[in-house]
Parts: C-alpha cells; sequence; structure tokens
C-alpha cells in the first residue's frame, strides 16, 4: 500500500493524556515534521472540540478537514468552516442536551472529582482524574436513557473521560465521509490512535498504528505498536516504512 493520507488521534498519541504541561522540544520537533512536506498530508481525529483542534491545525499547518468531537463535527481551517458530521440531526442534538442538563444539574453536584468538559456541541465528556468514579456515572446515564426515549446515545471510556456520543456518530461513520470528501480510499490511509474510540479508526484504515501507551485492546489489532509512548511513540511511527516509504 502507498499511504496518501495520515489521520491522528490527539490525547495519548500526539499529546498527554494528564493535564500537563506538554513537552515543547518534541511538540515542535512534530510539529516541524508534519509541516515539511516529507510526509503524506495529516489531519487529525479526535474527541476534542473544534476551537481546541483549530489552535492545533494552525500549529501544524493542517488546512484540513479535521474530525472534532468523535465525528459529530467537522472543521476545516482553510475556510474556517464547521459542520455537524454524518448522523448528527436537530432532534439528537436537542436529546442529547436534555441529557448534559441532568448530569449537569443530577449527577455531577454528587461527583465532587468530576466535571464537565465544557466546548462541545454535538456530544458531551466528564473528565476525572479518578476513572475508577466512571462506572457509577454511566449506570445514572444508563437510567435516563431508559426512560427517555429520544435520548439516543453511546458512552464510551477513554483514560481519563467518559464520553457520551451520538448513536451512529463515530469516527469510523466521519472518517469514511472524510475519505469520499477528499477521494482517497481506505486502504491508503494510516490512523494512529491508542484507546478503544480509536477502533473504528482502525477498521477503515490501511495501516493502524499506536504508541506503547495505548490501551492493550488497541495494540492487539495495530499493525505495528511503537516501544515508545505517545509523541515519541508518533514521531517513531512517523518513521515506519509504511508511512515513510
Ligand atoms: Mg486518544
Amino acid at each position: 500500500m502507498s499511504v496518501e493520507w495520515i489521520i491522528a488521534d490527539v490525547d495519548g498519541c500526539i499529546t498527554p493524556e494528564e493535564s500537563v504541561a506538554w513537552d515543547l522540544g518534541l511538540f515542535s520537533r512534530f510539529a516541524q515534521t508534519v509541516r515539511s512536506g516529507s510526509l503524506p498530508p495529516m489531519t487529525l481525529c479526535t474527541g476534542r472540540p473544534q476551537p481546541y483542534v483549530e489552535v492545533l491545525m494552525k500549529l501544524f499547518d493542517i488546512g484540513g478537514p479535521a474530525i472534532c468531537e468523535n465525528g459529530a463535527v467537522f472543521y476545516s481551517l482553510d475556510d474556517n468552516h464547521a459542520w455537524y458530521g454524518p448522523g448528527v440531526t436537530e432532534a439528537k442534538i436537542i436529546a442529547l442536551r436534555e441529557l448534559r442538563m441532568f448530569v449537569e444539574t443530577d449527577v455531577l453536584p454528587g461527583e465532587p472529582d468530576a466535571f464537565m468538559q465544557f466546548g462541545k456541541e454535538a456530544q458531551f465528556s466528564v473528565f476525572s482524574k479518578k476513572p475508577d468514579i466512571f462506572p457509577r456515572i454511566k449506570d445514572r446515564i444508563d437510567a435516563f436513557v431508559q426512560a427517555h426515549e429520544s435520548v439516543e446515545v453511546v458512552v464510551t471510556e477513554s483514560h481519563y473521560y467518559l464520553n457520551v456520543s451520538l448513536e451512529g456518530v463515530d469516527k469510523g461513520n466521519a472518517l469514511r465521509a472524510l475519505l469520499n470528501e477528499l477521494g482517497v480510499e481506505p486502504h491508503n490511509v494510516a490512523g494512529i490512535g491508542d484507546t478503544a474510540g480509536d477502533l473504528p479508526l482502525r477498521d477503515n484504515v490501511g495501516f493502524f498504528a499506536a504508541p506503547a501507551n495505548a490501551q492493550p485492546a488497541i495494540k492487539s489489532v495495530a499493525d505495528y505498536v511503537s516501544p515508545y509512548p505517545t509523541l515519541e511513540g508518533m514521531l517513531d511511527i512517523l518513521k515506519h516504512k509504511q508511512i515513510a516509504g
């Protein structure tokens, strides 16, 4: 295969999962590598909200489109345009906002170690440094969903986030739509991810790699697992013969 595009997850692959300052030397090396033009074009595919992705795109000189909010939102830097991903409807957005209101007013006040992540339009995420509390929060969400037919969501966990996404909206569907728009065949795409949320990415690319910190379920389905973690892993993966040629 020849890689024509690289699609990379952000947290755990480019930036640390932990809420810490980034290694500027390493980050700068990565930005220069992406900007150098020596690699196939790259874009991002992340759970992060559009404004966060916009900043990264400016740092890496990625014109887009990028996939934000786990596939619920696209953003193109070239024309500063954000739009909803495949499967997102107005009715689903309204139902999701009802669920979010329930989590904010009924669940989180009793969970001092959990916080709503602000800034998302078509999904929401609860952050906690103590992810062992997530099953308890997920049970409350499941109960609300059972009682409200119009709310169709999928709840997944990454390292420090409990992500509530619209049913049928995931990185895979968004990626297929994106590749269609770019006119690129999935088998000519390289994907990089680290958590279960990246499995749809794995299923829609020809070559999939993971950094050393990836979850075991992701490592077991990767074509290449770097011995290095996070951004060091990403820089190592970009040197792989499948990508660098
Ligand atoms: Mg990740």
